[in-house]
């Protein structure tokens, strides 16, 4: 079985890679190695191309012939994507039909695609679950929510067949130590608040103490990397085997707020690190948790890390090694 990775030197792609390598597939990365590293691909072949390059996207595809692709490559800041719209519209979205296009000159028909949970925006209903609309609150989320609607109406007008995985916050790193997230400016809470651990920031910024939650901070549901790689396994066993499109919520099903995560990376790290109050980070939801049970009741994903604390060790064992 042959799968095409895109972004699979990425974080959660470089995760997704190892758990498919352990498996025996045959992988093939594609991956521009602007935020990705080649020491993170543990399996399988990597090719350093760009989406937007379409004939050479299309010379990969012809030669490796996958039966399935996994699309992880894309821009993932929330904030950087307020201040940058178009980047995160030309890479998420218009790259994006870059490869739909190529996938269909080339008659592959399943993909894995990787959505998140920015496409609900400010849910009205906590925990949400995948019947929510989708209401986006910033570029990101727009730019994702887009693809699903390409992703929608395609399959439906062909053969074609996808799984859009909505991830809520994913991170920790791979407890063997041999892959974690690696990106200097990472600007996501758990690595950001680590890097303070480390020395690498003077503080770490909360932002906005005023919402609508019990400590007035954003609450996130926050996913360990490997159980989110198991859950992108058993969807392509279910794309292969079933041949339907479907959408799947990856999350817990519980939150953690701003401050109660770093209070817990602080006892993690045994470091007193200073974090100040400022205002909120535009194009943020107040709370964001997932419902997962279609993931579980349907394809029986079995999440085996769903411990804060847990995701932070990894993550902070990971961080020490940069
Ligand atoms: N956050 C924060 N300080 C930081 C980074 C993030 O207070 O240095 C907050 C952010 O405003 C949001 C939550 O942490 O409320 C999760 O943000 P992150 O960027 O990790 O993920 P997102 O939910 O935006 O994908």
């Amino acid at each position: 079985m042959k799968i095409l990775v895109t972004g699979g030197a990425g974080y959660i792609g470089s995760h997704v890679v190892k758990a498919l390598g352990q498996r025996g597939y045959e992988i093939l990365v594609y991956d521009n190695l602007f935020t990705g590293h080649e020491r993170a691909v543990l399996y399988g072949r990597l090719v350093k191309g760009d989406l937007s390059d379409k004939v050479f996207l299309d010379k990969v595809i012809k030669e490796f012939k996958p039966d399935a692709i996994m699309h992880f490559a894309a821009f993932i800041q929330v904030e950087e994507s307020v201040r940058e719209p178009l980047k995160y519209y030309r890479n998420n979205t218009v790259n994006t039909l870059n490869l739909l296009e190529v996938m269909r000159e080339n008659r592959i028909k399943n993909l894995i695609f990787s959505s998140t949970a920015a496409v609900y925006g400010i849910p009205e209903k906590i925990p949400i679950n995948e019947d929510a609309p989708l209401n986006p609150v910033n570029p990101y989320g727009f730019s994702k929510a887009a693809v699903e609607r390409i992703l929608t109406d395609l399959s439906q007008a062909s053969d074609f067949n996808y799984v859009s995985l909505r991830y809520f916050n994913v991170a920790g790193a791979d407890p063997e130590g041999k892959i974690g997230q690696a990106y200097k400016e990472a600007t996501h809470l758990i690595t950001r608040a680590l890097k303070t651990a480390k020395g690498e920031f003077d503080k770490l910024q909360i932002f906005g103490t005023d919402y609508p939650t019990p400590d007035g901070t954003c609450i996130r549901d926050y996913i360990h990397v490997d159980d989110l790689a198991m859950a992108h396994l058993i969807t392509l066993d279910y794309l292969l085997d079933k041949g339907k499109s479907n959408v799947f919520n990856c999350g817990y099903g519980y939150g953690y707020s701003v401050k109660e995560v770093v209070e817990a990376v602080k006892k993690i790290t045994h470091i007193h690190f200073k974090a100040e109050e400022v205002g909120r980070r535009p194009g943020d939801s107040p709370v964001l948790v997932a419902d997962s049970s279609r993931l579980k009741s349907e394809l029986k994903w079995r999440p085996i890390h769903a411990d804060l604390e847990y995701i932070i060790m990894t993550a902070w064992e990971w961080e020490k090694k940069l």
